[in-house]
């Protein structure tokens, strides 16, 4: 009979046996037995209740193909985690002429065999349930005492022996500058430079981000509060999909670690930053106001926006823009930007390029006085003009008058077609500059009528679609090309 064998190692029970003699009892048994075992399927490092099993489903699907008439696990913990994995697997592979055989339960297909591996699957599944479950009192009790519960402590900090944080001076420096400049009014972009200037590095040695600075100012931790979110990991391993945190959920400890940030520094902050927020918050915001205006900086597609669920738990929704090309081919690795941080840095830059010139007084007088330039200019052309058709319309009103007192119209077909030419020229001139005129105040008048009716109305779109051309990003730039800056 030709078979195949199937082992799962996961890291997080230690009772369980390596995969090494998982296989080595897999191979005896279908030695002493007979079998041909001509694939090794194998998942490793996987938790005892993660659903992602790459080898299993490549197994069960090739067990369409005929090639095999068994597969060969250590136990059967190893083929099901519970009993619905063994119910629908083990009818898929039924389906297809399979047999799961187990080397340390001796099961065949009579009654008594059939009640026995239901109750080991039972036994399967609580025990699987159960580790988890110890696992999870585990990190709770951690939480409780305010210790590290696995992975990368976060950046400023180092884990001590008793598990505890401790203060990591170099990086602690790096995220007290951080604070420091947002609250002298650097923005993140601009943070993120200085960091990199004054040296600072992230723990992998590459630059602050905008996004990780963003994540630094945010972060209660700095003020001394241990936080450990306890849905990060369920019971049962299902990652919950939430939206708005349980309070519950979290276990939350004053001067549970030390404190690289005053409270009043980080209340400091994140006022500042709800301030911010609101100058761009207060237009509506469930549309993309940059769509069709902002491009990507490393190919030159447009951004288009792009919602998803994302984050540790899936529980945190990202409105961003995303470049098209990306999106469509792959081919280019920008990667995407949150919509209100670049809307509301757009929002900044336009504001102080020309929402704030607009109601300055040198701006008023600089454009009267340009108005006044232009239009005297004008003025001086349109009058020479009216005098030189004046001038004309009387030699051909002298021709007319010469032509009705009986002398020789053919005389002055030549003259006459000559200065109906020059007049229509002139004519031409004049009302060009007589609509120039006309044309730079509306357009200037137009323009600021835009950006009052888009602050009346609250509608970010408009307001940027009647003075921006383009805005180019790149992932920690960007630049604002404005249609009306040489008016301005
Ligand atoms: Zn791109």
């Amino acid at each position: 009979m030709k078979v195949v064998s199937y082992s799962r190692y996961s890291s997080d029970n230690q009772r369980e046996e390596s995969i090494e003699a998982q296989q080595r009892a897999i191979n005896k048994y279908c030695e002493d037995k007979g079998y041909t075992l001509t694939r090794n399927y194998i998942d490793l490092a996987l938790s005892a209740t993660n659903d992602n099993r790459p080898e299993f489903q490549k197994m069960i699907s090739d067990s369409k193909s005929g090639l095999f008439q068994a597969v060969v696990v250590h136990k059967l913990d190893r083929f099901a985690r519970n009993r619905y994995d063994s119910a629908i697997y083990g009818r898929k592979l039924q389906q297809n002429g399979v047999k799961v055989i187990s080397v340390m339960e001796n099961l065949d297909d009579s009654p008594e065999s059939i009640i026995l591996r239901s109750v080991i699957e039972g036994y399967n599944e609580y025990y699987s349930l159960n580790l988890a479950r110890e696992t999870m009192k585990g990190l709770k009790e951690n939480a409780y005492t305010a210790r590290h519960n696995g992975g990368q402590p976060p950046y400023g900090y180092s884990v001590g022996p008793d598990k505890k944080y401790i203060i990591n001076p170099s990086e602690a420096e790096a995220v007290r500058v951080a604070y420091k400049l947002y609250c002298d009014g650097l923005g993140y972009i601009q943070i993120s430079n200085a960091l990199d200037e004054l040296g600072y590095r992230t723990r992998t040695g590459k630059r602050f981000s905008k996004n990780t600075i963003y994540d630094m100012l945010g972060n209660e931790k700095y003020t001394g509060v241990y936080v450990y979110n306890k849905r990060a990991s369920t019971s049962n391993g299902i990652k919950q999909n939430r939206k708005h945190k349980d309070p519950e959920d979290i276990i939350r400890i004053e001067d549970g670690m030390p404190a690289i940030i005053s409270k009043n520094d980080y209340e400091k902050v994140m006022h500042m930053r709800n301030k911010n927020k609101r100058i761009g918050g207060k237009y509506k915001s469930e549309e993309y106001a940059l769509s069709g205006i902002i491009k990507c900086g490393k190919c030159g597609g447009a951004m288009v926006g792009n919602k998803y669920q994302g984050g540790r738990d899936r529980g945190t929704l990202y409105v961003t823009y995303q470049c098209s090309t990306r999106k469509r081919t792959k081919g280019c690795d920008m990667k995407s930007i949150n919509r209100d941080y670049i809307e509301s840095e757009v929002y900044l830059n336009l504001k102080e390029e020309i929402l704030d010139k607009l109601e300055t007084k040198e701006f008023q007088i600089n454009l009267a006085n340009r108005m006044d330039e232009g239009g005297k200019e004008l003025k001086i052309k349109l009058l020479s003009s009216q005098k030189k058709l004046d001038d004309i319309n009387k030699q051909l009103e002298n021709i007319v008058n010469a032509v009705s007192a009986g002398m020789d119209p053919t005389v002055f077909i030549d003259k006459s077609n000559d200065l109906n030419k020059q007049k229509q020229q002139l004519m031409d001139v004049i009302s060009s500059a007589k609509f120039e005129i006309i044309e730079e105040s509306i357009q200037m008048e137009r323009v600021r009528d835009t950006i009052k009716r888009a602050e009346i109305d609250k509608d970010l779109t408009a307001l940027f679609k009647a003075v921006i051309r383009e805005v180019v990003v790149t992932e920690d730039d960007f630049v604002v090309e404005y249609l009306i800056m040489d008016r301005v």
